[in-house]
């Protein structure tokens, strides 16, 4: 619901939802992130009041359910196709929307990383700019508003989030709305006593891994007990790649998630950035193949030897 970012970007919100009560919507938004991690979601929740029967940010009509379903025939999700968001992509667009022009329905695209629009999907969006189309609303996002065309910029109305609300002065708050979506899943985790050992076990693995390398097999039944479920595993390889993503974002600007391990990330930073993105790289590809039901031994096995590979 776009009612939900009401308190979190108070700002953007009041500003959208004033344009769509006094029917004053702008063709095209910008929406500058600045780094707040659910630019998508607020962008895919104000094209869901654009497009709702009642214009409400609060509803379920049979509109909104199928924005939330992915279904809607009226709105269309442009993502990075590999590095770049390219012309056809754009081509696409424009043929399927003027298609539809028939119909009296409002119809909007998301530009999802627009910053990635390499130069041709550049310019042919900015024909689609210049040229707006009755009931035809574009939302461009961005985390780097910088390396998007001035000339697309100047033809939109640029909404900036802001990410100093973001993060609450709880590790467990923050690591909670990292990990999960639904506010369900956020106040239990958030709720539950037993959560900050659980974080606090895979990071105790995490460096006993970093010091003992293949060691760690000898004692990965000690280290690892508590670890049984799809979900336990799921949940310990998002811990690790939350823990390795702080180690990059205190190299680059000092922000942390895991605040309260603070003095362990700073000694990890003393890694090069090509190295801990190896890391990355592994914990990712092994947390895929929990999804198919790999063996969870060898799954451990195969996490201790490939990090000691890397070294
Ligand atoms: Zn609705």
């Amino acid at each position: 619901m776009f009612f939900d970012f009401s308190s979190v970007q108070a700002i953007a919100y009041r500003i959208l939802m004033n344009g769509v009560r006094n029917n004053k919507c702008s063709h095209a938004y910008l929406i500058n992130t600045n780094g707040y991690n659910k630019g998508f979601d607020f962008a895919k929740a104000f094209a869901k009041v654009l497009l709702c029967s009642n214009g409400s940010d609060e509803c379920n009509c049979s509109v909104c359910a199928s924005v939330d379903n992915d279904v809607c025939p009226d709105l269309k999700v442009i993502n990075c196709d590999g590095l770049w968001i390219k012309k056809e992509q754009m081509d696409d667009l424009q043929a399927e929307f003027s298609m539809k022009s028939v119909s009296s329905n409002r119809k909007v695209y998301i530009i999802n990383g627009a910053h990635n629009l390499n130069a041709s999907a550049s310019n042919s969006i900015l024909k689609f700019l210049e040229e707006p189309e009755e009931g035809i609303v574009a939302i461009l996002v961005t985390d780097n508003i910088y390396n998007v065309l001035g000339t697309i910029v100047s033809r939109c109305q640029v909404i900036n989030l802001n990410n100093s609300d973001t993060y609450s002065d709880s590790m467990i708050v923050n690591v909670a709305n990292k990990l999960y979506d639904e506010s369900g899943k956020i106040d239990s985790f958030i709720n539950d006593s037993d959560s900050l050992d659980k974080i606090d076990h895979i990071i105790s693995f995490i460096k006993y891994l970093d010091s003992n390398g293949l060691d760690t097999m000898l004692y990965i039944n000690d280290l690892w007990n508590k670890y049984i479920s799809k979900d336990d595993y799921i949940f310990a390889f998002d811990i690790m790649l939350m823990y390795y993503n702080d180690v990059i974002s205190y190299k680059l600007n000092n922000r942390v998630i895991l605040t309260e391990y603070n003095d362990d990330i700073t000694r990890f930073s003393s890694y090069d950035l090509s190295y801990i993105m190896k890391r990355i790289n592994l914990i990712i590809e092994l947390k895929n193949r929990i999804y198919s039901n790999v063996n969870s031994a060898l799954l451990m096995d195969k996490l201790i030897i490939g990090m000691e590979g890397l070294k």
